[in-house]
């Protein structure tokens, strides 16, 4: 006979802080090494008992302190140096098509960049009421949305293309 057991594998996460240098500009910033174990019956110590909550974490927090203490003082590529080649295209992209970003031009889709930026979700449509028009609407451009002018200005891309 069969029957069906419902097994619970709690997750126990730990994580310890390390350093890092980016490669591009030097920059020092602090990384997490983040490992999660699970309470589950095959989880055990070398006794063969079956490891407690506590035990799962101690576990999982002395493989986190051995990653960071393996990754302190390494090299890698900063967030800013990762997407400066994104960040550099956009800022081109604008710069060219200026209009995407406040005034609706129905000719602005018509530029490749603009389905780049479409593919990106940084563009609004605009329509205005037609009741000619077939669904009622005329569809009037693009400009850039509200979140992707605020990153843009965040990230310094939009200064230079406004
Ligand atoms: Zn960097």
């Amino acid at each position: 006979m069969y029957r069906t057991v419902t097994i619970n594998y709690r997750p126990c996460k730990a994580s310890t802080s390390y350093k890092c240098r980016c490669t591009e500009c030097g920059k020092t910033m602090s990384r997490k090494a983040v490992v999660e174990h699970t309470v589950n019956p095959w989880n055990k110590n070398e006794d063969g008992s079956v490891r407690t909550e506590i035990e799962v974490y101690r576990a999982a927090q002395a493989e986190a302190d051995a990653k960071a203490a393996e990754l302190n003082g390494g090299e890698v590529v900063c967030k800013t140096c990762e997407n400066k080649p994104i960040y550099d295209h956009l800022r081109m992209l604008l710069q060219a098509n200026p209009e995407v970003i406040s005034d609706p031009k129905r000719d602005a889709p018509e530029y490749t960049p603009i389905f780049w930026l479409l593919e990106w979700k940084y563009i609004q449509h605009h329509h205005e009421k037609d009741p000619s028009q077939e669904f009622g609407y005329r569809f009037v451009g693009y400009t850039l949305t509200k979140k992707a002018r605020e990153w843009g200005r965040k990230n310094g891309i939009l200064e230079m293309a406004a």
